[in-house]
């Protein structure tokens, strides 16, 4: 397939990497790629570069580098912590709750757990997405050894109230653990101030490569190892370190923390133009997810009467990257759970489609954008108004 550039509007998909942080990664590759559990220089080359990018994810989320685990990516963070926790406190606890909304990195895990005799709590959620902090507190029992609530939604943006979440949880000592794999690097993250207990990122939704992600473990929190092997990450992870691919986390984290400010600026003003203008232009249009706290990077909608593949598949044709909010299991498209837990009917749901802005968009890309899209609902649903029924086809043959 020949590498045409399409205008990307799905950075919660995926980001770029950005030059900055290929450039400090391939050294890595090139000349430092000794192992950073070696004793000898060039072991300790590797190490340095391990021990500075922990610093800047550190730093970036205003914790300390001892509390930073470098993992294999957001999924296996959020493996990590739930299946960590509950083998750690399974003396005192077998419940956890997390909310209707999570990703299925979360969800599945959950799942993993209940099929272990673990009870999960699903909490639900409001029309706009939000869990309400008195339903966790409300839900939380002496046998509750975990809360797992997302920092943001992947597929609506909308961002919950983690703080207060993390607050009820100190309160009630039961440790506290948030996928933010959707915010790190685009929303200021102090775990402190926030209360959280275990948080989960990715270094490739902020501009840095797929396959390598961390874990935040506040200190004093010990959860039992779910990777066996060596005794990388102190003991907290095994197996020799994606060096490379921690160093570009690193980077990356360190360019989000300078430029936070600018880019969220830069997103939200692109987001604010998408919402508005498709919601003057394409009839019926849904906006999903909450109208203000959502993030600075996403716009969501759902399109009634129409399939979000259909919509994805013919703005890919016209040159742009978006994305549905359905998974498509063996060419079923099934209605997003999120989008159910929003009380939407499935037809509804059908219909979601996902616009995320990045960096590298511009102006001219959303005025191009806001052109094509009204045009293509209008097409799709011109043809489906002249599709014949099932029935009508068959009885003309
Ligand atoms: N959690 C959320 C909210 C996500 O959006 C994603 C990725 O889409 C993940 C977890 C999984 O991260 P990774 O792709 O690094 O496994």
């Amino acid at each position: 397939m020949s590498e045409v550039q399409q205008a990307y509007f799905d950075h919660a998909a995926t980001t770029p990497t950005r030059p900055e942080v290929v450039a400090a990664m391939l050294p890595y590759l090139e000349h430092r790629w000794g192992n950073p559990s070696s004793l000898h220089v060039t072991g300790i080359r590797a190490l340095e570069g391990v021990e500075r990018a922990r610093q800047h994810v550190a730093r970036l989320l205003q914790a300390a580098p001892e509390e930073i685990v470098f993992t294999g990516s957001g999924t296996e963070a959020d493996n990590h912590a739930l299946i960590g926790a509950a083998h750690a406190l399974r003396s005192t606890g077998d419940h956890i709750i997390t909310s209707a909304v999570e990703h299925h990195a979360i969800h599945y895990t959950a799942a993993h757990l209940e099929s272990l005799g673990l009870r999960v709590t699903y909490l639900p959620v409001d029309e706009t997405g939000l869990v309400d902090p008195d339903a966790v507190r409300a839900a939380i029992t002496d046998r509750t050894l975990l809360v797992s609530i997302m920092h943001a939604n992947n597929e609506i943006g909308t961002i919950q109230p983690i703080a207060e979440i993390g607050a009820i949880c100190r309160q009630k000592g039961v440790l506290f653990h948030t996928d933010a794999v959707q915010t790190v690097g685009h929303l200021p993250i102090d775990v402190h101030h926030m209360n959280i207990d275990l948080l989960s990122l990715s270094a490739h939704k902020l501009y840095g490569p797929k396959g390598v992600g961390a874990l935040f473990l506040r200190e004093g929190v010990n959860l039992t190892s779910y990777i066996h092997g060596g005794g990388q990450e102190s003991g907290r992870r095994a197996s020799t370190e994606n060096v490379a691919g921690i160093v570009a986390l690193g980077e990356a984290a360190r360019l989000a923390g300078e430029e936070m400010e600018q880019e969220a600026a830069h997103a939200t003003a692109l987001r604010e133009r998408i919402i508005h203008d498709l919601l003057r232009r394409v009839p019926d249009l849904i906006l999903t997810g909450h109208p203000t706290r959502r993030l600075p990077n996403s716009a969501s909608f759902c399109v009634p009467g129409l399939e979000g593949e259909a919509i994805l598949l013919d703005l890919d044709e016209e040159g742009f990257a978006v994305s549905s909010g359905s998974a498509c299991t063996s060419g079923v498209s099934e209605p997003s759970p999120t989008l159910l837990a929003l009380g939407l009917p499935p037809d509804m749901a059908r219909g979601a489609i996902r616009i995320t802005v990045g960096r590298g968009n511009t102006g001219a890309e959303v005025d191009r954008l806001l052109a094509v899209f009204p045009r293509v609902v209008h097409r799709l649903r011109e043809m489906s108004a002249h599709r014949p029924t099932l029935t009508e086809g068959l009885a003309h043959g």
